[in-house]
C-alpha cells in the first residue's frame, strides 16, 4: 500500500525528459492522498490528479 509521500512509477511515464539521463521522466511523489490522489512529476513537477481508481490500475510499482 502507498502513503503521502511516497514515490512511485506509473505505467507510463510522463512525457517530460530526464535532461542527465535523456530519458522519459518516472519518478512521482504523491502529494495529495484521498478520494483524488494529486502526484508530482519529481523531474518537472508537473501535477496530476485522478480518483483513486484511476491510480490504483496505472500504478506500476512503488519505490525506495
Ligand atoms: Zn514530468
Amino acid at each position: 500500500m502507498y502513503n503521502l509521500g511516497d514515490f512511485i512509477e506509473m505505467k507510463k511515464p510522463h512525457a517530460c525528459i530526464i535532461k542527465a539521463t535523456g530519458k522519459k521522466a518516472n519518478r512521482w511523489e504523491i502529494v495529495r492522498l484521498g478520494a483524488d490522489i494529486k502526484i508530482c512529476c519529481t523531474n518537472c513537477h508537473h501535477l496530476v490528479m485522478m480518483p483513486r481508481n484511476d491510480f490504483n490500475k496505472k500504478l506500476k510499482r512503488i519505490l525506495d
